[in-house]
């Protein structure tokens, strides 16, 4: 089945889904989340100021860069507290 529309849902690896639709608001799976989604606020991304809805304030793009350059700063304070004799 072709739909004219494309499904906007954006999953937890930041891939647009992409599915032809008949709905604008998204694929028989995804048009319930996308309707549920468009309810919350749009706040620009931190980083790029491309609107989101994620809680981080990060954009799709950037939020693996959030959570990654938090990780990697819990493993430079563990390192430089171990260094220190
Ligand atoms: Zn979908
Ligand atoms: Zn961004």
């Amino acid at each position: 089945m072709y739909g004219e529309y494309y499904c906007p849902f954006i999953n937890y690896s930041g891939n647009i889904c992409g599915r032809s639709c008949m709905r604008e608001e998204g694929c028989s799976i995804h048009w319930k989340y996308v309707i549920k989604l468009t309810n919350k606020p749009l706040i620009p991304c931190s980083d790029c100021g491309k609107l989101t809805r994620s809680a981080s304030g990060r954009c799709p793009t950037h939020i693996r860069g959030f959570y990654v350059s938090k990780y990697y700063h819990k493993l430079r304070t563990a390192f430089e507290h171990s260094s220190k004799a």
